[in-house]
């Protein structure tokens, strides 16, 4: 069994953080370098800030938000919703922007969800949000950036 873990363990590792583009094959120093030491935690170890802690929960503008890893554009502030967790919220991806995997880090299954670009983790989707999707996307406010129209 002590084998068996260890397969399951590094596989779940390994799926969020690869980049599907070569050029954002970054090590760990790379990113490190390019990124916050909070941000490196929630987008390359798949970290979750505090509730409430990031100003873009508020954000009502119109605009898109980005990759905070890579600059791709992930969601539309169409799609933004108040869901009330204190996370940003949105019921759905631009087309293509992002990818999925099942994590078991709170023993109930969850679906995290990460850039396709660069692997960067950004946040769970569940399926208790609203019409027309039913989706809820829960995002790390410091996984993004957001840019006003
Ligand atoms: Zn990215």
């Amino acid at each position: 069994m002590p084998f068996l873990k260890k397969i399951f363990k590094s596989s779940k590792a390994i799926a969020s953080t690869i980049a599907s583009s070569e050029k954002w094959k970054l090590s760990k120093e790379e990113w490190k370098n390019k990124l916050t030491p909070e941000t490196y935690y929630i987008l390359r170890e798949e970290g979750t800030e505090r509730a409430f802690s990031s100003p873009l929960n508020n954000e009502k503008r119109k605009g898109v938000f980005y990759c905070a890893g890579c600059n791709l554009a992930l969601f539309s502030s169409e799609t933004k919703f108040d869901s009330g967790t204190g996370w940003p919220s949105f019921w759905d991806s631009i087309k293509g922007s992002i990818e999925t995997k099942v994590d078991f880090k709170l023993i109930v299954p969850r679906t995290e969800y990460h850039c396709s670009r660069c692997g960067g983790h950004q946040g769970h989707v569940f399926n208790d949000g609203p019409l027309p999707t039913g989706k809820r996307y829960c995002n790390n406010g410091l996984a993004l950036k957001f840019v006003a129209e």
